[in-house]
């Protein structure tokens, strides 16, 4: 089969033929329709630092994927060949306290195919069946294939009341427009997303009801003030993974508002404490996706009239895959969705 691999420790990624897994008894085999390219794809692509020691060479890359099952291990009840799917990428185990609990996603021995196991990136994925989640008719590959971001940004934006709360978003990526999406879905009352970027805030407007910042221009305080909102936003999602950005939130927010962090600085990021101590302030941290609540919530969503296709701004045949690439490194893209077909 065709796979996209990291097959030497050194930039780029490679087109090479591999063997179609072998599945175990508790998995399946999924046909790969659709793939999405994450961040993560690009620092695997970019060989960094944190790729250099986490990635295994060589491996097939990617784990944002939307395709159908066309072989069932013997233990696996309940899905059917040429069911459509996309699925769970972190592969988890099943003895830690929190697993054993049902928290599946905050088990520490979480695997992530793609970046420690074989990855979507090829014509056909091994999957546990347990990660399998089937998709409805209703839901396009397209949108099967950015399930897992759209899951992050769910989790997050999920993470606290947003009914009737002034939300901000800090960074107008895909995660944090998807997630501005979101607040204003389930009810928010005004959402505001802010970036540097304006590209980005250009397709955040386009993509949901939101108010784009470019905090290179505007000051927060003015667009406050011009939504006559008392002291500040009640909620901030923070997607950027800048410390300006978080700075900025942290002034921006009322007295006793709630952060959830998704975006990752790129290393130790100081904190002004004594800021968050008196507006006692409650922030906290956000990984993946919870299992599989987050994956009900999502696709309920998207069948209740969540719209969020206008995030894909590429899609290329994976032949093009180099495109597909160059297309997420711009900085100024939405998702890039690859065809496997
Ligand atoms: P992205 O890099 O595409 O988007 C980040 C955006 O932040 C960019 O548009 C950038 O211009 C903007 N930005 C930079 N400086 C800013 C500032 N001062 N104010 C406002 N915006 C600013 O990332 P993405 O793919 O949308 O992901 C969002 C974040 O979430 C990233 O940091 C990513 O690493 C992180 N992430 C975390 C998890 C997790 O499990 N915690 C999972 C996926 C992604
Ligand atoms: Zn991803």
């Amino acid at each position: 089969m065709k796979a996209l691999v990291k097959a030497k420790p050194e930039e780029g990624l490679w087109m090479e033929h591999h063997p179609v897994p072998e599945i175990g008894p508790d998995d399946v085999l999924i046909r790969i329709h659709k793939t999405g390219i994450c961040g993560t794809d690009i620092h695997i692509w970019n060989w960094d630092e944190w790729a250099a020691k986490t990635v295994p060479v060589p491996l097939i890359t990617g784990h944002e994927f939307a395709g159908e099952i066309v072989e069932l291990g013997k233990n696996v009840e309940g899905l059917t060949i040429g069911q459509r799917c996309s699925g769970e990428g972190h592969l988890i185990g099943k003895t830690s306290r929190q697993s054993r609990a049902g928290k599946f996603h905050l088990d520490p021995a979480t695997r992530g195919i793609g970046v420690n196991e074989q990855g979507a990136f090829a014509e056909y994925l091994r999957l546990p069946a347990f990660n399998v989640v089937p998709l409805p008719d209703e839901i396009s590959d397209d949108i099967g294939a950015i399930l897992d971001p759209l899951g992050n940004a769910v989790h997050t934006a999920l993470s606290f009341d947003l009914v009737g709360e002034d939300v901000l978003v800090t960074g107008a990526g895909p995660i944090g427009i998807m997630a501005a999406a979101v607040a204003r879905h389930v009810g928010a009352r005004h959402v505001v997303i802010t970036d540097v970027n304006p590209d980005r805030l250009a397709l955040a407007g386009r993509v949901a009801d939101v108010r784009p910042v470019n905090v290179l221009e505007e000051e927060l305080s003015d667009v406050i003030e011009s939504f006559k909102m008392k002291q500040g936003f009640d909620v901030g999602l923070e997607m950027s993974g800048n410390q300006a950005a978080l700075d900025q939130m942290v002034e921006a927010l009322v007295m006793g508002g709630r952060i959830a962090l998704l975006g990752i600085p790129p290393g130790k990021s100081p904190v002004d404490w004594s800021r968050i101590v008196f507006k006692a302030i409650t922030i906290k941290g956000v990984y993946g996706r919870e299992i599989f609540e987050t994956w009900y919530k999502m696709i309920a969503m998207l069948q209740n009239g969540l719209d969020v296709s206008g995030v894909i701004t590429h899609r290329f045949h994976v032949d093009d895959f180099r495109e597909g690439f160059a297309a997420m490194k711009s900085g100024s893209s939405g998702k890039v969705v690859l065809d496997w077909g």
